[in-house]
């Protein structure tokens, strides 16, 4: 299994100081850990990516985008190709989050379609699944993730180009979290739902759990079997709870 995952989402948040600021505080403390248990990954708003990946490079430290388009180039006013992101020195692209599918209309299907042409530029794709509030008391979390892994995942995903997050949207940026063992459960199910769909990646394949990780959570998130890591929003714009987060493995 790869190591783990500690990924940042900064969302619309932080103009181009702070966040240099901070990825650069965060690239200094992984460049003086000698061999760390984890990748870290940041995904600052598209407008300031450049000036931090010229900043953070050679550190370890990982850029990613937050969401990418479909298509590689066009006649689509105010959106971003996956490849413009690749040029940027980006390796991984958040896509499905579950304000972008809330916010934008976005289906399984997109998310499907923007994985690919990340995966295509040679980006690690990072699929945001999970279910509502509504759908969990239904007891319906298991189908709603299933569903979503069936129409999000791309073909020819793969270990190497592929990252699953489960973000139960009741829990984003609410400091609520389900149970260790309701966390256990759904990842484990994800896992299965992967082995039936691209049966030979699905072992690898990181499953990131997302909704309020923060430093006195973390490290009992993180030591569940078939967490591979966290995708994390507001405690990723600190660099001490950020860290204190991946230090939790
Ligand atoms: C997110 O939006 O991906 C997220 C996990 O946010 P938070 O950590 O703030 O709940």
């Amino acid at each position: 299994m790869a190591r783990k995952l500690i990924a940042g989402n900064w969302k619309m948040n932080l103009l181009r100081d702070e966040g240099t600021a901070l990825a650069r505080d965060l690239a200094l403390r992984l460049a003086r850990t000698v061999d760390p248990a984890f990748d870290l990954l940041i995904c600052p708003p598209a407008t300031i990516i450049a000036p931090i990946a010229a900043a953070v490079a050679g550190s370890g430290l990982l850029v990613g985008g937050q969401d990418c388009h479909s298509a590689p180039s066009g006649a689509h006013t105010g959106d971003i190709a996956a490849r413009m992101l690749a040029d940027l020195g980006c390796s991984h692209v958040i896509v499905g989050h579950s304000e972008r599918r809330q916010d934008h209309g976005e289906i399984d299907l997109m998310v499907a379609e923007k994985a690919r042409a990340a995966q295509a530029e040679g980006m690690v794709a990072i699929i945001c699944i999970g279910e509502t509030e509504a759908e969990r008391n239904a007891g319906r979390a298991p189908q709603i993730c299933s569903r979503q892994i069936a129409g999000s995942l791309p073909r020819g995903a793969t270990a190497e180009n592929t990252v699953i997050a489960y973000e139960p949207i009741w829990a984003i940026g609410t400091g609520r979290t389900p149970t260790a063992a309701e966390v256990a459960d759904t990842h484990a199910h994800i896992r299965a739902m992967l082995a039936v769909h691209v049966p030979a990646e699905a072992a690898g394949i990181r499953i990131l759990y997302g909704g309020s990780v923060k430093p006195s959570n973390a490290a009992e998130l993180l030591s569940l079997a078939n967490v591979d890591g966290a995708l994390v929003g507001g405690a990723s714009l600190k660099a001490d709870d950020f860290w204190a987060i991946a230090q939790a493995i």
